[in-house]
């Protein structure tokens, strides 16, 4: 069956479907019922909030959105902010940073450091003040359409229901509606594994306002401080995918593989429960220039998985979010606001999944002679080059 796309009108009154209660998907549904769109509703798979990482930096782009949505204070008092993203070698000699207070002058919004389970919690609350409602232990698992008039999306449990637009903000490694948009979801393994814990501890953390990024030769170890005594971070090591654990827990692995590396980071792995560390295998998607058909769009990660090297996804997810809300605030039909919105973002996000992946080559090649070239270069950075480069990628697109 064809659909007639331009029959496909919007109107305030469609009922607006979210699949995925993640940052992306909330960050949308509040920025939607914002401009008068008040029949939403987000069907999340899992119990409650729930996140891939352990923290991110919200940075000032994020907070841009942030703030057009009135949430930056909330922000503000679960986050902390930063001063210099430095980096070190394992052996701890210092390799130059990047001034975070000149991204955040550039930008015109400060960047914070902050869990990511706290964030989404916080989103959830403001999204059930303003009557969004979220439907938890909700798996959709089909999409299907129902002639020119609607889709429908069908669950686990067996239920269907019927939506007029279907948001995909169901995140990178299964998604539901990406499978529908470009009738394949092949999240690719880019040969390294995450390790992502967080800490909160009795003793401050000797690391002031400053994001420790120390590099090895196919491993990299990045502590980010939220306050004195709480700390997010991630180990990360070049590793086939069906490589398994030496050690029986991961502390213990950690410990194994960052052994040589500067006292702080021993601190901060012994230091955390085991129950806050997470062994991620980590996926991006290429770039794929089809973001919807008929009447399901993609946003966040469903539509453009980066790697944690641009630091961006969830900055990312909510500028999407922002974006498509405009949109549909500003245009008619459905074909129109989702090319609109497509347009916007593809260049942006696309930029960023490349940048994060040539980073990431970087960062994870295993051969010493060139991490010591690569530790070189690093020395002689021009580094407010880089924050310019951060700020002027960063800020395309925010009027
Ligand atoms: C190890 C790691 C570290 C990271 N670190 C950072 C960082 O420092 N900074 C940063 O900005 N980003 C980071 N990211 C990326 C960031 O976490 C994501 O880009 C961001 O969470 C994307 O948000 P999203 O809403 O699109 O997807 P998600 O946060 O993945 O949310 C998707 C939601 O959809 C739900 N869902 C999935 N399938 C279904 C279904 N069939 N039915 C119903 N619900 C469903 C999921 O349960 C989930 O709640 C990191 C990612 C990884 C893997």
């Amino acid at each position: 069956m064809i659909l007639d796309l331009k029959a496909i009108i919007m109107d305030i009154e469609s009922k607006i479907t979210i699949i995925g209660g993640g940052i992306g998907g909330l960050v949308c549904a509040i920025a939607l019922q914002q401009k008068g769109f008040n029949n939403i509703q987000i069907f999340e798979r899992r119990t409650e909030a729930q996140s891939i990482g352990a923290g991110f930096v919200a940075w000032a782009n994020a907070s841009w959105v942030l703030n057009k949505l009135g949430l930056l204070d909330g922000l503000a008092k679960l986050g902390g902010r930063l001063k210099q993203m430095q980096r070190w070698t394992d052996q701890g000699e210092y390799l130059g940073g990047v001034d975070i207070t000149k991204i955040d002058q550039g930008i015109g919004y400060p960047s914070y450091a902050v869990s990511q389970a706290d964030f989404q919690q916080f989103l959830q609350h403001k999204a059930n003040e303003q009557g969004i409602v979220i439907r938890n232990n909700q798996c959709v698992i089909d999409i299907e359409d129902n002639g020119p008039e609607n889709s429908f999306l069908r669950f686990e449990d067996g239920s269907k229901t019927e939506a007029d637009i279907v948001i995909g903000a169901d995140g990178r490694m299964n998604s539901i509606a990406r499978k529908y948009v470009q009738k394949e979801n092949k999240p690719i393994y880019q040969n390294y594994i995450n390790w992502v814990g967080i800490l909160e501890s009795d003793n401050p953390m000797p690391i002031e306002n400053n994001v420790l990024d120390y590099w090895g030769c196919g491993t990299r170890f990045g502590i980010v401080p939220i306050n004195k005594y709480k700390v997010y971070w991630a180990g990360c090591k070049a590793l086939l995918l069906n490589n398994v654990n030496t050690a029986d827990t991961d502390k213990q692995e950690l410990l194994h593989i960052f052994n040589n590396w500067p006292t702080l980071i021993k601190r901060v792995i012994k230091e955390t429960q085991d129950q806050n560390i997470k062994r991620i295998p980590i996926f991006d998607h290429n770039p794929n220039p089809n973001w919807f058909r008929n009447r399901v769009c993609l946003l966040g990660d469903a539509a453009h998985a980066s790697l944690p090297t641009s630091g961006q996804g969830a900055c990312q997810a909510m500028e999407d979010g922002w974006h498509l809300s405009e949109q549909m605030a500003a245009l008619s039909t459905l074909p129109e606001v989702f090319n609109a919105y497509q347009d916007i973002r593809f260049e942006k996000t696309t930029a960023i999944t490349i940048s994060a992946r040539e980073f990431a080559s970087s960062l994870f090649n295993t051969q010493e002679a060139f991490c010591l070239k690569r530790n070189n270069i690093a020395k002689f950075t021009d580094y407010e080059k880089s924050a310019n480069g951060m700020i002027g990628l960063w800020s395309k697109n925010l009027k």
